[in-house]
């Protein structure tokens, strides 16, 4: 199995509210971050549990939170509580 596809599986779910801290620590500690996501993302609906994905960037440790839906395909748009980086899913 390649590592590019083991990166997909989800690694863990969150709560909603779990969501929000992590993507709210995240732009906190990038203040480019919150712009960006406005730009490319839509907001969430209303779901109870979200997947929660490894960050693939090496050497980084972090996990991917849903940030919103991406406006131009049809993902998740994920941001990184590590490295800040954002990552369709
Ligand atoms: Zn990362």
């Amino acid at each position: 199995m390649s590592s590019n596809i083991a990166q997909n599986y989800p690694y863990s779910s969150e709560s909603d509210a779990e969501r929000l801290g992590a993507v709210a620590r995240a732009t906190e500690a990038d203040a480019t971050l919150a712009a960006r996501i406005a730009a490319e993302s839509i907001p969430v609906g209303n779901e109870p549990r979200w997947w929660v994905w490894k960050c693939p960037n090496p050497g980084c440790t972090g996990l991917l939170h849903a940030a919103g839906f991406a406006r131009n395909a049809h993902a998740v748009y994920a941001v990184c509580d590590g490295c800040a980086k954002t990552l369709l899913r």
